[in-house]
């Protein structure tokens, strides 16, 4: 999938300009690494009509790079649908700040518990407490108490018998009283959304009157993802979100698609079973996992030097061997062009950046883009060989390009210069290895 995203990706790049056809083709491709990351289909639609919108916005000012540009919208605009930044936990002001963790069994509650109780204490100084509010596995009350010597943490618990209400209420008095600065609820899951579920979790958001709600969500899970989360936060406004299982190779699209749905941060990532295995989210990170590449910003601007560079050390080759025809003169200034205006490229270049204002930008453009024409008006045969150029000819050519025979002459000419200097140039040389890269 990375190859073919590559590969649109580079189409691009070989043309000099963004239209809609060639958009199409890459996005075509974004929309294929959406869905294959399990986005929802409708949340890709909308993804892609925004990011067309903003590609063709800004294709006026920019037409020198565009699959980067398009690349960084594409990106730019995942990570905001991410959520830009990173979110901590709500904690109260003064007072017992409470932690809800609610979500379908097996997401990793339970386990997020523990890890987030071990973050509160290391990184924070506080003084976590847990209540065992899952009554329905008589193994989650052990795994909760376990969990809670490992990372030094009181676990309250009435065991099964105790409606998880109940639990609840005398968990948050215990809590009070031995001076716990925040206390996280463990609760029950099912495999399936459910009434009496949800009534439970709806009580017990009434009694303990949480600071969060945090929803976990198994990055696994496929499409149905959307509608765990509509259901729970329907009922019970979930404030966060914990993705768990980024460890596996899921691409975690569902992610997204929560995350859009409910509109509330990702405040943690789960990134293994052991206690440590909890992150902050970075949704630059997602995103490019999403779209299914490492960092998909330097894989494209390497592919691209790396493009210029071979291209330019071909014609530098053929400049020494005195092949050098005018085709390649087009290339180079195809490069040159690429690389921004001239101006701008002096800026950056020390001992040069002083006479960057008195490049005449646009004077130069014109020239450049009136010797493209007239290169591009000549057939193949009088690229090879410009000395086949008759009055006929370059009347010809000049009448395809707009131009004056004047100016094919002018071109003609200065082609000639370079081309005999650059055989001088080879003949200093002979012998010797050329370092392509002095040139
Ligand atoms: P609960 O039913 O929602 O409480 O889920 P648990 O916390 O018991 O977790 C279910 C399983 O998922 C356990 O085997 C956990 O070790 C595992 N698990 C939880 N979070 C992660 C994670 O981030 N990565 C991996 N690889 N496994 C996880
Ligand atoms: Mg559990």
């Amino acid at each position: 999938l990375t190859e073919r995203l590559n590969k649109a990706f580079k189409n691009i790049s070989g043309q000099g300009k963004l239209t809609e056809k060639n958009m199409d083709d890459m996005l075509r491709e974004v929309r294929l690494a959406l869905l294959e990351a399990d986005v929802n289909y409708k949340i890709v639609k909308d993804f892609l009509v925004n990011v067309k919108d903003k590609a063709v916005g800004q294709e006026v000012y920019t037409s020198l790079n565009p699959s980067q540009m398009v690349v960084k919208i594409v990106h730019d605009e995942l990570v905001a649908l991410l959520g830009e930044k990173e979110a901590p936990l709500n904690f109260k002001e003064s007072g017992m700040t409470v932690v809800m963790m609610v979500g379908l069994q097996g997401t990793g509650k339970t386990t997020s518990v523990g890890k987030i109780t071990s973050l509160l204490k290391r990184k924070y100084n506080k003084h976590p407490m847990l209540i065992a509010a899952d009554v329905i596995r008589p193994a989650a009350i052990e795994q909760l108490q376990t969990l809670g010597k490992e990372v030094g943490a009181e676990v309250f618990s009435l065991g099964i018998e105790t409606p998880a209400v109940e639990t609840v209420r005398q968990g948050l008095a215990r809590a009070k009283e031995s001076g716990a600065d925040i206390v996280l609820i463990d609760t029950a899951g099912r495999l399936h959304i459910d009434d009496e579920l949800m009534e439970e979790l709806a009580q017990i958001k009434e009694i303990a009157k949480p600071d969060d709600i945090l929803l976990t969500v198994d990055a696994m899970t496929g499409q149905d993802i959307i509608n765990v989360a509509q259901a729970f936060h329907e009922k019970l406004n979930v404030t966060g979100l914990v993705v768990t299982k980024l460890d596996g190779d899921s691409r975690g699209g569902g992610v997204l698609s929560v995350r859009s749905i409910t509109q509330v941060p990702v405040k943690f990532i789960g990134l293994g079973e052991k206690m440590e295995d909890l992150d902050v989210f970075y949704p630059d990170r997602m995103a490019d996992r999403i779209l299914g590449m490492g960092d998909i910003m330097t894989l494209v601007e390497q592919a691209q030097e790396k493009m210029d560079l071979e291209q330019s050390e071909k014609s530098a080759r053929k400049m020494m061997e005195g092949t050098f025809t005018l085709d390649d003169m087009l290339q180079q200034v195809e490069q040159v062009q690429k690389l921004g205006s001239l101006g701008g490229i002096m800026k950056m270049i020390p001992g040069l950046n002083q006479f960057a204002s008195q490049m005449d930008d646009e004077k130069t453009t014109r020239q450049m883009n009136r010797s493209k024409a007239i290169i591009r008006s000549m057939t193949k045969e009088e690229r090879q060989d410009p000395g086949i150029l008759r009055a006929s000819r370059k009347k010809r050519i000049a009448a395809g390009s707009g131009t004056t025979v004047q100016e094919v002459n002018a071109l003609v000419n200065q082609f000639e210069k370079t081309r005999q200097m650059m055989k001088q140039m080879a003949q200093l040389q002979k012998g010797g290895k050329m370092n392509m890269n002095a040139l």
